[in-house]
């Protein structure tokens, strides 16, 4: 389900008002980034979207979040009803190479379907 207004007043409250990535203040001009790229198969959803700064979510593009990104962001989301979605908790148990990850990530996401 899309990020509704009333979840992106909490995921501002829960970052403390600051960009996911760079820690910069960021306020009402925050871009939702999706922490799995809709490219590749990321769902529209709270549980996998963050607030950054729309330069920060270009620089990011179409690549993973790195293993220190999925930790800050399962802190984030304890006992948040925001969630975390399932395949992210995949990635994070995976070690490998970047190929592997992304295959890693593809199986999960098709279990989750
Ligand atoms: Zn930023």
């Amino acid at each position: 389900m899309p990020v509704t207004p009333d979840d992106a007043s909490l995921m501002d409250v829960q970052q403390g008002g600051r960009c996911f990535f760079c820690d910069g203040p960021v306020g009402a001009k925050a871009t939702f980034d999706h922490l799995i790229p809709q490219a590749y198969g990321g769902i529209d959803d709270p549980a996998n979207v963050v607030l950054a700064h729309r330069r920060c979510n270009q620089r990011k593009g179409d690549r993973l979040p790195t293993h220190g990104e999925l930790d800050r962001f399962f802190a984030l989301r304890r006992s948040s009803r925001l969630g975390v979605w399932p395949p992210l908790r995949a990635l994070r148990d995976e070690e490998g190479s970047e190929e592997e990850l992304w295959m890693a990530v593809a199986r999960a996401i098709a279990r989750d379907r």
